[in-house]
């Protein structure tokens, strides 16, 4: 079982299948940078939508990423999308990498990077969804506080990152593990 990184309303838009390790470790490479990069209510409800899907949170197999579902605004796109880039950039180029606790496979992390970053940019204002009532949209800012150690905003059941810590850690390297 995995997940799918896809852009379904964009045509001929991509399907990446990924596996659950991958899924993970593309929230948190995400994650770290977007709780970093946040200044907006925007960016703060777009970077706490990465921390939400925690499988530890919400099941594994569950957190695939829809682009169309990023919460995208008409009035303010291309802010939107150049903060969303500047997190794809970040991560990239492996920002505060030596925060995850653990060293990602580059050969399968960087090419789900690329193809989201394509995607992102592929993604035209009018690709836009009316909003859906099914949709799983950025729409809470982030109330939980911040995890000391990840530097990652927490969820109402820890964070992200400690329940992505090797089984082994030792606690203090996880101290919010759900
Ligand atoms: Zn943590």
């Amino acid at each position: 079982m995995g997940t799918l990184l896809t852009s379904q309303r964009v045509s001929d838009g991509p399907v990446v299948p990924m596996s659950n390790g991958l899924t993970a470790v593309l929230l948190d490479v995400l994650s770290l940078a977007a709780c970093r990069f946040a200044t907006t209510d925007w960016e703060k409800r777009f970077a706490y939508f990465l921390i939400q899907h925690d499988a530890s949170r919400v099941g594994l197999g569950t957190a695939g990423l829809e682009v169309s579902e990023f919460g995208w605004t008409h009035e303010d796109f291309e802010n939107e999308k150049r903060f969303i880039l500047a997190v794809v950039d970040a991560a990239l180029a492996k920002s505060n990498w030596e925060l995850l606790g653990f060293e990602p496979r580059p050969e399968s992390i960087l090419p789900a990077l690329e193809r989201l970053r394509a995607m992102i940019i592929a993604f035209p204002m009018s690709a836009i969804p009316r909003e859906s009532e099914d949709a799983w949209i950025p729409d809470e800012l982030p109330t939980h506080g911040e995890c000391e150690v990840h530097h990652v905003y927490l969820h109402e059941l820890g964070c992200m990152l400690c329940n992505d810590q090797p089984i082994d850690a030792p606690p203090n390297r996880a101290p919010h593990r759900t």
